[in-house]
């Protein structure tokens, strides 16, 4: 098992940590007027690009 020689100061653990913040995701609008995330069918009206991919639809 490896085992660290020396202990990283409380400065060098968060400049490490600095990296693990987590990102918003992007919103778009869709036509329907319903927020949805970019390159993705929409979850209220089932369409991407004008286009309706829901089977509940057909
Ligand atoms: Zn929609």
């Amino acid at each position: 098992m490896a085992v660290q020689q020396n202990k990283k100061s409380k400065s060098k653990k968060g400049m490490r940590r600095s990296h693990h913040h987590v990102s918003i995701p992007a919103v778009v609008l869709c036509s329907c007027g319903n927020p949805n995330l970019p390159h993705a069918v929409c979850p209220a009206c089932g369409k991407y690009r004008g286009r309706s991919y829901s089977n509940a639809a057909e």
